[in-house]
């Protein structure tokens, strides 16, 4: 099979297309967000070009949740905050734009910088609850 097109976080972690890289090791990648929605906003990315998470292997996804905590941690010790959210799209109409697996690290500030509030909830059915972690859970065995 041919290897897929390089997506532009691939080229940026070859080197090919510049950034400001703030973290790197064998499988991740981190990098300050071209267009952050507040300061410090940061993407971390596996070097595995995945598209979506549920597609990334068991190897680059703990590489990942081994260092999102201490990126996390370093993103808000410079930008000067307590409150952040962790983002992750997947798919077009779940507002991926890049199609490489990425997590989003932004700081929320005081000033009102960082994410705001875009969901709408419904409550979950008692049935239709059961019924949906049953096969979730018989999915997962
Ligand atoms: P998403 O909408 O979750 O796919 O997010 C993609 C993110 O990648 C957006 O926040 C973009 O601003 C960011 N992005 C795209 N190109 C670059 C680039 N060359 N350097 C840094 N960030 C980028």
């Amino acid at each position: 099979m041919s290897e897929p097109e390089p997506s532009i976080f691939t080229l940026i972690i070859r080197g090919e297309i510049p950034c400001h890289k703030v973290y790197e090791d064998e499988h991740v990648f981190a990098f300050l967000d071209i267009n952050p929605f507040s300061p410090g906003h940061t993407l971390v990315v596996p070097k595995e070009q995945a598209i979506t998470l549920d597609a990334l292997s068991d190897e680059s996804s703990a590489a990942i949740g081994r260092v999102l905590p201490r990126i996390s941690q370093a993103v808000l010790a410079v930008s000067g905050t307590v409150d952040f959210n962790v983002l992750q799209n997947n798919g077009e109409a779940a507002f991926q734009s890049v199609s490489h697996v990425h997590f989003h690290i932004i700081p929320k500030s005081e000033d009102g910088s960082g994410l705001a509030w875009p969901f709408k909830s419904t409550q979950l059915d008692p049935d239709e609850g059961a019924r949906m972690a049953e096969q979730i859970r018989n999915y997962l065995e």
